[in-house]
C-alpha cells in the first residue's frame, strides 16, 4: 500500500527538481504547496519532488481533458490512426530514454525496464488495429424493411491509476486502446515513479496528439477521489494492491462509473515430480527474484510435490549464489541481475515478512535481509531470499509480500497443491511444471486463477489476449487490453431503422428517383 513519505535527512542529490503536471500539451507547475519526494532506490538520494495535485488542478486537468475529448472524439478513423502509427514508432525508437527513467527512479535493472516497455508496446501496436476493433455490426431487414446495427462510441474522459512496479507498461495496458477508441485519458502514475508517464505525455504531444488528449495528474488519495469522485470521468482503470483496488471499485462504482481494478498476487508454482528440475529452478529464479519480486506475475511460492523439494532447493540456492545485486543502471556497462527495492519502509516490510516467516517455524535457506551493497550502502537493497517449510498458516504465506523472497511448501500430491492453491484469497497467475500433459490439463480445468502458465512461469497473455486476475486480483468484469479493452472503453449503441422503399409510398413525390 502507497504512503507518502516525508524526505527523511538524506543526501540530496542536487537542487531539488520538481515533477509537474501534463496539463493541455504542457508541462503545469503545481501551485498545490504539496510534493512528495522521489528518491534514486539504488543511492537511497532523494532526486526530485512529485507535485501532488490540489482540487484546482484536478479541475484544471479534467476541464482540459474534457475539451481534449470533444475535439479528438471528431477525428477520423484514418487521422486517428495516423497518430498511432506515429507514436509506436516514436516508441520503438526512443524506448532506451524511457527504460533509463524507469530505472532511475524505479531500481529494476535497464533491460527489465526495457521488458516491461516493450510489453507496453504490444499494446500500442495492438491498437494501431482499432478500426476493425471497434467496428459494429449490422443486420439487414431484421423484419420487412427495417435494419438493426451497433455503434461503439468513446466513453468520453477516462482515468487512469497506475502503480510504482510498472510506470510505463500497466499505463500502456489501458492508454493506447482507450486512446485509439477515441477517449481522453487522465493518467494519475504513482507518485513514487511519475517521470515515464511525463516523457510518455511528450512522446503523444510529438506523434501529433491534440493537447488535451492525454494528460498526467500526479498526486496521491486527494487526486485519486478527485477522478473517483468526478462527473466528468466516465471510467476508472485502477492497477494497486487489493485493499485500495477494492476501495476503487466501490467508490468508482457509487459515483456511477464504469470500473476495472486489478489488485494484488500470490502465485504459485506447481512442481510435480517428472519436472525437469534444471528448468524449474532457473524459472523460479527469474520469476522469483527478477525485478526484485515486486511484480504482480512474480513467483511468490513453490509448491514442490514430494520427493522433488530437497533437490529443488540445492538447485535453487546454486542459482541464487550466483545473482549479482546492484544498481540497475549498471556500473561500468555491466548490467546486476537485480537492482533495490523501491523504497527503504517497503524493504523493511519485506524483511519483516521474513522474520514472520522464522518466528511461524519455517527454515530460512538464504536470508537476504541487511544485504548491503558495496558502493550503495543507503541503497534499499535486499537480497534473494529463500523459504523453506513455510506453514501455510503463517502470515509469510497468505499475503502478498511483493519482494525477492520465494517460499518452498512441501506437498503430497498434486490434488494437495491445488487446494491450496484455489484456497488463497488472490486469482492472479500460476504456473505448472510437469511433462505430463494429461496432468496440465486438469490443472488448467482446476485451478481457480485468471492467468495459467504450463511450463511457463509469468503467463502474462499477449496483447491480442486479455490481462485479469481472479478473486482478490480483479474486481470489475473487464480484464485489461485485448477485446475486454475495447469492450471496456467503447459504450454499444444499436439503432433499429426503418426507411420506405420509395415504390412502395403512397404520395406521389418518391425523394427525387426516377422510378
Ligand atoms: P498501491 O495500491 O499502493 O498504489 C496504487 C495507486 O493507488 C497509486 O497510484 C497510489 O497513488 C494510489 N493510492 C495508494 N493509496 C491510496 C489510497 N489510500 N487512496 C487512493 N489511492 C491510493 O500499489 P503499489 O504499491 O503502487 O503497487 C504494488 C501493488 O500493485 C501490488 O499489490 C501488486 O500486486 C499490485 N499490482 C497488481 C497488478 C495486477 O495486474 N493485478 C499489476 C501491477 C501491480
Amino acid at each position: 500500500m502507497s504512503t507518502t513519505q516525508t524526505a527523511p535527512a538524506r543526501d540530496v542529490e542536487s537542487a531539488v527538481r520538481v515533477i509537474s503536471h501534463w496539463i493541455d500539451g504542457a508541462e503545469r507547475r503545481s501551485t498545490s504547496g504539496r510534493t512528495a519526494p522521489v528518491f534514486n532506490p539504488a543511492t537511497g538520494a532523494v532526486q526530485a519532488e512529485v507535485a501532488l495535485a490540489d482540487q484546482a488542478e484536478i479541475d484544471e486537468a479534467l476541464a482540459s481533458a474534457q475539451r481534449g475529448y470533444q475535439l479528438w472524439s471528431g477525428y477520423s478513423i484514418a487521422k486517428r490512426q495516423a497518430v498511432m502509427f506515429a507514436f509506436r514508432e516514436l516508441l520503438n525508437a526512443r524506448k532506451q530514454e524511457l527504460a533509463e527513467i524507469i530505472t532511475a527512479e524505479h531500481g529494476k535493472v535497464v533491460s527489465d525496464a526495457m521488458g516491461e516497455i516493450l510489453r507496453g508496446q504490444e499494446v500500442v501496436e495492438l491498437a494501431t488495429g482499432f478500426p476493425h476493433l471497434i467496428k459494429g455490426a449490422f443486420s439487414e431487414n431484421a423484419s420487412t424493411g427495417i435494419d438493426v446495427y451497433s455503434l461503439k462510441q468513446p466513453l468520453g474522459v477516462v482515468g487512469i491509476i497506475s502503480p510504482f512496479n510498472f510506470p510505463a507498461m500497466v499505463p500502456m495496458w489501458f492508454f493506447p486502446v482507450a486512446i485509439a477508441a477515441g477517449n481522453a485519458v487522465v493518467l494519475k502514475p504513482s507518485e513514487k515513479d511519475p517521470s515515464a508517464a511525463l516523457w510518455l505525455a511528450k512522446l503523444w504531444q510529438e506523434a501529433g496528439l491534440p493537447d488535451g488528449v492525454f494528460t498526467v495528474l500526479q498526486g496521491d488519495k486527494l487526486a485519486v477521489d478527485g477522478l473517483l469522485e468526478s462527473p466528468v470521468v466516465q471510467s476508472i482503470s485502477f492497477v494497486g494492491s487489493t485493499p485500495i483496488a477494492q476501495y476503487i471499485y466501490e467508490t468508482a462504482s457509487k459515483h456511477g462509473k464504469r470500473v476495472q481494478a486489478l489488485g494484488g498476487a500470490k502465485n504459485h508454482m506447481l512442481v510435480l515430480p517428472d519436472a525437469d528440475l534444471d528448468l524449474v529452478a532457473d524459472q523460479a529464479v527469474n520469476a522469483g527474484y527478477g525485478a526484485a519480486g515486486e511484480r504482480c506475475m512474480a513467483i511468490s511460492v513453490v509448491l514442490a510435490v514430494e520427493p522433488v523439494a530437497d533437490d529443488l532447493i540445492a538447485k535453487i540456492s546454486e542459482r541464487i549464489a550466483k545473482l549479482r545485486i546492484g544498481n540497475g543502471a549498471g556500473v561500468d556497462g555491466v548490467e546486476p541481475d537485480m537492482g533495490p527495492l523501491i523504497t527503504d519502509v517497503h524493504r523493511d516490510k519485506v524483511a519483516t515478512y521474513v522474520d514472520i516467516a522464522e518466528a511461524d517455524g519455517a527454515k530460512i535457506v538464504v536470508d537476504g535481509r541487511g544485504l548491503s551493497v558495496e558502493g550503495h550502502e543507503d541503497g534499499f537493497f535486499f537480497g534473494p531470499t529463500l523459504i523453506d517449510d513455510l506453514p501455510t498458516s503463517s502470515r509469510a504465506y497468505t499475503e502478498e509480500i511483493f519482494g525477492p523472497v520465494l517460499s518452498v511448501v512441501r506437498v503430497q500430491s498434486y490434488d494437495e497443491g491445488v487446494d491450496l492453491i484455489n484456497s488463497g484469497q488472490f486469482g492472479n497467475g500460476t504456473a505448472i511444471f510437469t511433462n505430463d500433459g494429461g496432468a496440465a490439463r486438469r490443472f488448467q480445468n482446476e485451478v481457480q486463477v485468471g492467468m495459467i502458465g504450463i511450463n511457463v512461469p509469468i503467463p502474462v497473455p499477449v496483447a491480442y489476449h486479455s490481462f485479469g486476475g481472479w478473486k482478490q486480483s480483479l474486481f470489475g468484469d473487464a480484464k485489461a487490453y485485448g477485446v475486454h479493452g475495447f469492450d471496456f472503453f467503447t459504450r454499444e449503441k444499436a439503432i433499429t431503422a426503418r426507411w420506405i422503399d420509395p415504390a412502395t409510398r403512397h404520395d406521389t413525390d418518391h425523394g427525387g428517383i426516377n422510378l
